[in-house]
């Protein structure tokens, strides 16, 4: 791909330093498996971590300390340049292409994407503002190229971002079987790197296929610190989005303003508090305006309103145990206040609204009309707030 002027390498990986040294001395050792899962919540950085052990097997030097950071392989790698390292992710469908021109189409916009993001490499993790997949195509094109050899060295690693996105795509079967065949017989040499924060809806025979490996939410006070020093963020805006992202820095990113827009996160954090009001209001007919804002497709969108939502509704869990520290919305405890007194929000109500949260989240995997999703969660979580009147 081209490296104009802009480009920027990548930011190196953070806080998962005793992760790395064990991936490093497995290397050392032999012990690396030749197919990784890497799982966690979004926005931790398993995809930055998948890019820097392709990195760790694509550096000549590697050692037990890791990648030696300096030679060739080692700078092509975090420039995004190196023609052994493939990274793919979910795209959205080329429009107005022939299915014989596909596959090159989702080439191109694959290599478009990866200068985008190296144009602009801390990127909020938030929903794609239109449907997105790993289609049968790049399954296939992955599968034909791990099959040729490795260009530079004697080795090439295929990273494979969102890798549960191959599940519910139309022609899913075969896209996943595709993928399915790569990871029972690797080619030598390949090192296959899936990365999913929903592993659950990866395939049972995917999931059997790769070795496990958990990324976990980093210290509110590390993501703080990142977002200052790699981010260039205010310590203010840092603190209070490091709060928010809860161990995410894709998270808490969402939470920053950009360009005079609050960020998308945070337009949807404002969004989840009217789902809120609304659901605890003596009025039913609240419920249903506040559902016909929502369209009537594309329910996978839904998802990261409904987490916020559940950090909403825990936090009026909070406010109705007459407790406040601990708070994950501590900006709007005044508003949790109001409506706990207004409607006399016993911790009990608010346990069994979860449950029908937990109802809607699996609706939402199943692709079911979203204001359907949301007229019915609002209307059963108002049953347990407010009652039947
Ligand atoms: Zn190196």
């Amino acid at each position: 791909m081209a490296s104009g002027a802009g480009a920027v390498s990548l930011h190196p990986v953070f806080g998962h330093t005793d992760l790395q040294a064990s991936l490093s001395r497995a290397l050392a050792t032999g012990s690396l498996p030749p197919s990784l899962l890497i799982h966690g919540p979004r926005g931790v950085g398993k995809q930055r971590l998948a890019l820097w052990l392709g990195q760790l097997l694509l550096c000549p030097e590697s050692g037990p300390e890791g990648p030696c950071g300096e030679c060739k392989g080692c700078r092509m790698a975090v420039n995004l340049e190196h023609p052994d390292l493939h990274w793919y992710f979910p795209l959205a469908k080329p429009k107005g292409v022939r299915p014989a021109k596909l596959s090159e189409a989702l080439e191109k916009a694959r290599y478009d994407t990866i200068a985008e993001r190296k144009a602009r490499p801390l990127r909020p993790a938030s929903a794609p503002a239109e449907p997105t997949g790993l289609y049968l195509a790049v399954a296939q094109a992955l599968r034909s190229h791990a099959n040729r050899r490795p260009a530079v060295g004697l080795r090439q690693v295929f990273v494979i971002g969102d890798a549960e996105t191959l599940v519910p795509q139309e022609s899913s079967q075969e896209a996943a079987n595709a993928l399915l065949k790569l990871l029972e017989e690797p080619p030598t040499s390949t090192l296959i790197i899936l990365t999913s924060s929903e592993p659950g809806r990866l395939l049972p025979t995917i999931r059997s296929r790769t070795m496990p490996l958990h990324l976990p939410p980093l210290a509110p006070d590390a993501v703080e610190q990142f977002l200052v020093e790699a981010g260039g963020v205010s310590p203010e805006d840092a603190r209070r989005a490091s709060h928010l992202g809860r161990g995410s820095i894709g998270r808490a990113l969402g939470f920053l303003p950009i360009e005079g827009d609050p960020g998308p996160l945070e337009t949807l954090r404002t969004q989840a508090f009217e789902l809120l009001h609304a659901a605890s209001d003596t009025d039913p007919g609240a419920v249903y305006r506040k559902s016909l804002e929502f369209g009537t497709t594309r329910s996978r969108g839904l998802m990261p309103l409904l987490e916020l939502l559940e950090d909403a509704l825990r936090d009026l869990s909070v406010t109705a145990a007459r407790a406040s520290e601990g708070l994950i919305n501590s900006d709007r405890e005044d508003l949790l206040e109001r409506i706990r007194e207004a409607r006399d929000i016993h911790p009990v109500a608010v346990a069994k609204a979860f449950r029908h949260l937990e109802e809607a989240k699996e609706l939402v995997a199943g692709n079911v009309n979203p204001q359907l999703i949301v007229a019915g969660l609002l209307t059963r979580i108002r049953e347990e707030l407010v009652g039947n009147p």
